[in-house]
């Protein structure tokens, strides 16, 4: 699996994330999860309505701080719906289930 590097604007800070490509080949359903997880990345909502998390202030003023020393790293946790294909269990179900 190859991914992409996008940048992104959080609270002010750019960042680089690193994104997972959608697979040509992959079934329908995983390629729809990782669509969500991009999208929730990029725009900050998926059509679930789960939300992309902002850190809070002093997660910002951290990051500023790793930004200027040359790197920062940014933990995202998504609450998406149970049955949202982006959801962990669906999309570790669809990517096992393609790699057979
Ligand atoms: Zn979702």
């Amino acid at each position: 699996m190859s991914v992409d590097l996008v940048e992104i604007d959080v609270a002010g800070v750019p960042i680089l994330v690193v994104l997972p490509t959608i697979p040509e080949d992959g079934p329908e359903r995983l390629r729809e999860g990782i669509a969500r997880r991009r999208l929730v990345m990029i725009n900050g909502r998926c059509p679930c309505g789960a939300e992309r998390t902002l850190p809070n202030r002093a997660q910002r003023r951290a990051m500023r701080r790793d930004v200027a020393r040359g790197s920062a790293v940014w933990q995202v946790t998504v609450g998406h719906e149970v049955d949202c294909p982006a959801n962990d269990h669906l999309v570790l179900a669809a990517l096992k289930e393609w790699r057979r």
